[in-house]
């Protein structure tokens, strides 16, 4: 089916945008260049400095923040609030865990040598920046999808040049408008366009990127690295799974995953998008799933709504697609089911006894769906729960607190979570990372650097005589060999013969440049 160009149509009523023009190939290579020469000094800087300018820059975000939700409002057909949560009301805090988590990764690392082997030789590991960071982005959090790496590249001393999607130009816009009014003359650039353009930002020189998005464009970022022997982070899809125990507390939990499966009307890479509930309690848990979830509201609408439509025709499309496709096999349909509003607003949807036959079970709906699969006990359900391509995230829930975190230890998730799910996101200080086709990469925290740093050994020799290893080869050499690996053994004899060996080493290494 043909779909208007990406980014021409507001999801909220169907009605036309100005398309934003695309970058040329000259213009992205611009782009780099610019990041180029504006990291130079920006590496000088200390890291206090870098620390305190991003802060800075935090500040003239959320100075914005109003014209910055209607921006993303505009977009993506979310109410202003829900930007606001969402994206923007965590921006000082998540800069400031961002800085904690850099500045334990940044450390520098003095190794200890021996003395006696390493005479006057100081070491250490320090973290130098990549260089220029392209940062790829997917639009279902146009502004915060950027966060997780923008905060970390730019405090490790890294440029970055973002390319938002091409279906939310204008909130990538609107970000990089308020960083540039901050940070150092191209230091963070910016290039619009599709995926023409997120390849012409592999192609021309970036040192390090990081992709969110698809796993089929994921594999092929994934290679277009690869080619030019440059890290690639990849945040790639998820189809979450949340195990519903019979002993859980009935109503948090129908509202955790109310909550959890229709957040940004689904559109959220850690959605909650199947449930696996003990047969003892489904009746109970699905009647309250479908009360809470035919009661959330999907905007346009007067006041406040719960959900946004979905943001493309193509993901309209996809969703409508995966309900279809489980009624057809025997699904139930507790709620929901239907198309609302004007443009593309999906009611929100809770299906029963699916299985994994279905689309809605096995395939990434990233929409307002949750499948109900009903299993007999919790061994089932962890089964069928990692039965699954992806592993982002993973919760049980339970009162049993000790069972629940064994049972959440056994999905095979990045994140794992007991009575919750998902909020770990807004954390810079935990790993959002995953396990399959979820992708290799680690956003957020200090395990997130290797993409923006690469370690440099620095070795200072302060000894004035000449290590006792270095030509000439002779008897001592090898007697000294013999005695290192005795010592190694642990023998004791074999460090006085060193000691004795170390002397004569020396001055037959010195008798090399006399007469
Ligand atoms: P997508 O793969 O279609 O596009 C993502 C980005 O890649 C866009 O900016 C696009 O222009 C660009 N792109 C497309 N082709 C490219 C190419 N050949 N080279 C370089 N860049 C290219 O994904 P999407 O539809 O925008 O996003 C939805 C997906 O993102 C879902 O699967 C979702 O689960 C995933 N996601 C994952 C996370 C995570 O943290 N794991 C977070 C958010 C979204």
């Amino acid at each position: 089916m043909s779909h208007p160009p990406p980014g021409t149509i507001r999801p909220s009523d169907g009605s036309r945008q100005t398309p934003v023009p695309q970058a040329s190939r000259e213009a992205v290579r611009e782009a780099i260049e610019a990041g180029r020469h504006a990291q130079r000094d920006w590496a000088r800087l200390s890291i206090d400095a870098r620390a305190k300018t991003l802060l800075e820059a935090g500040r003239v975000i959320l100075a914005d923040q109003m014209a910055g939700c209607e921006v993303m409002s505009d977009e993506t057909g979310r109410g202003p609030t829900e930007c606001r949560m969402s994206e923007l009301a965590s921006t000082l805090d998540y800069v400031k865990g961002a800085i904690r988590a850099g500045r334990a990764a940044l450390r520098p690392e003095r190794i200890k040598l021996s003395p006696l082997d390493f005479p006057g030789k100081r070491v250490v590991v320090e973290q130098v920046p990549r260089g220029v960071i392209g940062i790829i982005a997917p639009w279902n959090y146009p502004v915060s999808n950027f966060y997780k790496s923008l905060w970390p590249a730019l405090l490790a001393g890294n440029a970055v040049v973002m390319k938002p999607s091409e279906h939310t130009p204008r909130s990538g816009a609107w970000l990089h408008e308020k960083l540039a009014q901050a940070l150092p003359e191209g230091l963070v650039t910016l290039v619009q366009g599709g995926g023409e353009v997120g390849q012409a930002l592999i192609e021309e020189g970036v040192d390090s990127v990081v992709f969110t998005g698809s796993v089929p464009t994921g594999r092929r970022v994934a290679k277009l690295a690869a080619e030019r022997l440059i890290p690639a982070s990849l945040e790639l899809g998820g189809k979450d799974a949340a195990l519903v125990l019979a002993d859980c507390d009935l109503e948090r939990t129908a509202l955790g995953i109310a909550q959890w499966s229709m957040h940004n009307a689904g559109q959220n890479c850690a959605g909650i998008e199947r449930v696996y509930v003990e047969e003892a309690i489904a009746d109970a848990f699905v009647e309250r799933l479908g009360k809470v979830v035919s009661r959330l509201r999907v905007a346009p609408g007067d006041g406040p709504t719960e959900l946004g439509p979905l943001q493309n025709a193509a993901q309209l499309d996809l969703v409508e697609r995966h309900v279809k496709d489980a009624l057809e096999r025997g699904a139930e349909l507790v709620t929901g089911g239907e198309r609302t509003g004007s443009g593309y607003g999906y009611r929100p949807t809770v299906l029963d006894h699916c299985n994994h036959e279905m689309l809605v079970v096995t395939e990434e709906t990233f929409g307002p769906v949750v499948a109900v699969v009903r299993v007999k006990d919790a061994k089932e359900a962890v089964s069928l729960a990692n039965d699954c391509r992806y592993g982002l995230n993973g919760s049980v829930w339970t009162r049993d607190y000790a069972r629940g975190e064994a049972l959440a230890r056994q999905l095979e998730v990045g994140v794992a979570l007991v009575n919750n799910h998902a909020f770990t996101g807004i954390l810079p200080e935990t790993p959002w990372t995953g396990t399959k086709e979820t992708g290799t990469g680690v956003a957020a925290s200090r395990h997130a650097y290797h993409g923006f740093v690469r370690p440099r050994t620095v070795l200072v020799d302060r000894s004035s005589k000449p290590d006792p290893f270095w030509f000439p080869a002779n008897d001592d050499l090898q007697a000294m060999s013999l005695a290192l690996v005795e010592r190694s053994q642990g023998r004791l004899s074999a460090l006085f013969r060193l000691a004795g060996l170390l002397g004569k080493r020396v001055k037959a290494i010195q008798s090399l440049t006399r007469d």
